[in-house]
């Protein structure tokens, strides 16, 4: 099942008035972070790092409301931390499902069966399932065992009830090309709506830094995992950003695209990086000097980025922003399988082990590591 035509239209028609009225920054998709805290350790994350005074805090639904109101943007995304640890995330649902916003419920589902009954199945709510691969890859991204099969359960579950469910997949460094494409069709017979992916990203706060990927790296493993796709596989991604990925095209980075609100604010200037907070949504798109980040501003802490919170915003928008790019996307959407020979025999290479299980704890070298990666 695709996405529903009138999310479609939404974003289609948001974007257009957005691009008829001349705004060169405006947001496509809200990152609402209503909490740190987590049920999960995962190694390539470092929300858990912060303080506990930090870990306790919520934001209120009002304060929920209040960012979504400002911002604008026709999607809400609601990662964390993990969202159905919240107090009151039902509230909060039910306050943007009244806004006709479309929220991506971002959760690792361990919770998922225990809470579902708090949610009523709706066109504007989907739950973004995370799921970084097939079992044994899934369990070891998330230190935990049996992470896999507890989500799976929940995706059968909430999936029964009639809710929309699509899947959110970290790829780093040392995965299996040929195992992910066995996990897409492991999706698809589960029956998710569309499945997203993205590169994982330098998080400076993640305890693993020795597995997050270079541009040139990231490129070779989507091409060898993207390229002749199945027809059956549904992406919830852009066509263009996909292309992205695989190294056919580029984008500059448009990190207002996908603006992070959380409880110390407007996070400057992406879900990344924290360089300062703004008060307003206003505050964070005058005051942020844009003109420092992307890849191309020679920032070093861009110089590998290609995350779906930095680019999908910008493959949308090379969508609407010539004939040439609406075409693009029209002939990635109904046409291309994306034949390659070469992409092929990748699959066949001999893969190193995936990486063992490491443990959550502040790492004296990460930035030391991190260096390293960037390099
Ligand atoms: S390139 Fe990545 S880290 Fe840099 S601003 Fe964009 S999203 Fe953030």
């Amino acid at each position: 099942m695709p996405v529903p035509v009138s999310q479609m239209w939404t974003v289609a028609s948001y974007v257009v008035g957005q691009k008829l009225a001349g705004r060169k920054q405006y947001p496509l998709v809200l990152m609402l972070e209503p909490l740190f805290r987590c049920n999960l350790a995962c190694a390539g994350c470092g929300k858990i790092q912060y303080p506990a005074h930090i870990l306790k805090k919520d934001l209120t639904p009002e304060e929920c409301f209040r960012a979504v109101d400002e911002c604008g943007a026709p999607v809400v995304s609601i990662p964390g931390g993990e969202p159905l640890m919240h107090p009151e995330i039902e509230k909060i649902v039910e306050g943007l499902v009244a806004r006709k916003k479309y929220i991506y419920l971002c959760t690792n589902a361990l919770l998922l069966k225990e809470k579902i009954s708090l949610f009523t199945p709706s066109k504007y709510l989907t739950f973004s399932v995370h799921l970084d691969g097939q079992r044994e890859e899934h369990d070891l991204a998330v230190c935990r065992e049996g992470g896999y099969d507890i989500a799976v359960d929940a995706v059968k579950e909430a999936l029964r009830r009639g809710f929309r469910v699509t899947t959110n997949t970290t790829l780093f460094d040392g995965a299996n090309p040929k195992s992910v494409r066995a996990f897409f069709d492991e999706m698809m017979d589960l029956g998710v709506e569309g499945m997203m992916l993205s590169p994982g990203y330098s998080y400076d706060k993640a305890p693993d830094q020795k597995h997050f990927l270079g541009r040139a790296r990231t490129r070779r493993m989507f091409r060898a995992i993207l390229s002749n796709r199945k027809k059956r596989w549904q992406f919830n991604l852009s066509p263009l950003f996909s292309e992205f990925l695989m190294g056919k095209r580029t984008f500059p980075c448009t990190p207002w695209g996908m603006p992070t609100y959380n409880v110390f604010g407007w996070q400057k200037p992406c879900y990344l990086l924290q360089d300062g907070y703004a008060e307003s949504f206003k505050e964070l798109i005058e005051t942020t000097e844009w003109q420092n980040y992307g890849t191309e501003s020679g920032n070093p802490a861009c110089a590998n980025c290609m995350v779906h919170s930095g680019y999908e915003a910008s493959a949308v928008n090379a969508t609407f922003s010539s004939l040439g790019g609406f075409l693009a996307t029209v002939r990635a959407t109904l046409f291309t399988s994306y034949k390659d020979e070469e992409a092929l025999k990748m699959l066949d290479e001999p893969q190193a082990p995936i990486h063992p299980l490491i443990q959550i704890a502040p790492t004296q070298s990460a930035q030391h590591n991190l260096q390293e990666t960037r390099a």
